[in-house]
């Protein structure tokens, strides 16, 4: 695979749920000759900062961005969760600013719940939790520092370890998180002048009822942008079937690779990419310039 002229449009660090610092990411982006990275991590923008310093440093091109989660009801069916990709958007926007304040509200609320539950079986509590988030306030806290913990208590050797017992969604200690809708974070995004796009939109292993063809034209009404056409966990089939649609709706393709950084999980930066004429698209639509 060719990675010249190609970026990466998805990546986390430990702004999020990633192992690694925003400039570790632009680091490692250069060293493998990506053409820019965008820095996506989960519903805050508070990584920014330290990544456009760093990309000042290394003169390597930086896209703002984050992976913001929302939820679509599926009538009597189990609801589809939905993470969607916002690139360049206007950090300022009033919308999106009070939709991250109570999304991160939310999780905190939720992960005290789930470790109040698990201290009782397990040799963990929130203090232990909290120890494992490196970036203080600014984090969003999540089951992936509570997995940390149990890996420090000597529970688990890894998070996926750690996600497939204790913190299973089908276990006991799981409480599902209030997320917003679909059509709200792409109001949210818009209003902000961002760019959006849905991510790993074909990801059976996070969705047994996936979007339908006629929900992501729903979505292309309300102003979604394009879709993660080449994420590791799209089967070839998923991506043959996002990229029709891409084509039919006239969204933006695009490919990530959902980076955490190497000791987070498998996914290699680089892994997926996208193109370089889909990326100068998104820095025309953008309200955000992209950092050099
Ligand atoms: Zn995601
Ligand atoms: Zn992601």
């Amino acid at each position: 695979m060719t990675k010249i002229n190609t970026w990466d449009m998805h990546c986390h660090t430990i702004f999020s749920d990633g192992t690694h610092t925003p400039t570790q990411l632009i680091h490692e982006a250069k060293e493998q000759g990506l053409a820019g990275v965008a820095l996506t991590d989960h519903d805050t923008w508070s990584g920014w900062e330290e990544a456009e310093v760093a990309a000042h440093a290394e003169q390597f091109l930086l896209i703002r961005g984050s992976e913001i989660t929302a939820k679509q009801r599926n009538d009597d069916k189990k609801p589809t969760s939905v993470h969607l990709l916002a690139w360049l958007y206007n950090p300022q926007g009033k919308k999106l600013n009070d939709l991250f304040q109570r999304t991160r509200q939310n999780r905190l609320n939720r992960a005290i719940t789930i470790v109040n539950k698990l201290s009782h079986y397990y040799p963990i509590d929130w203090e232990s939790v909290t120890n494992e988030i490196k970036e203080g306030d600014s984090t969003t806290v999540g089951r992936p520092h509570i997995a940390d913990a149990l890996i420090k208590a000597g529970i688990y050797h890894t998070r996926t370890e750690a996600f497939k017992g204790a913190l299973s969604k089908d276990g006991p200690f799981y409480i599902p998180v209030h997320s917003p809708t679909v059509e709200e974070v792409i109001e949210a995004i818009k209003d902000a002048q961002g760019v959006v796009a849905i991510a790993h939109g074909g990801s059976l292993e996070r969705n047994t009822q996936l979007l339908t063809d006629t929900d992501i034209q729903r979505y292309a009404e309300c102003g979604l942008d394009g879709l993660e056409v080449w994420h590791r966990e799209n089967s070839i089939e998923q991506q043959e079937r996002l990229l029709q649609l891409t084509k039919h709706l006239h969204l933006l393709a695009t490919g990530g690779s959902d980076w955490h950084g190497p000791s987070g999980k498998l996914n290699q930066l680089g892994e997926n990419t996208t193109s370089e004429d889909v990326v100068q698209e998104i820095i025309e639509r953008g309200y955000l310039p992209v950092i050099q």
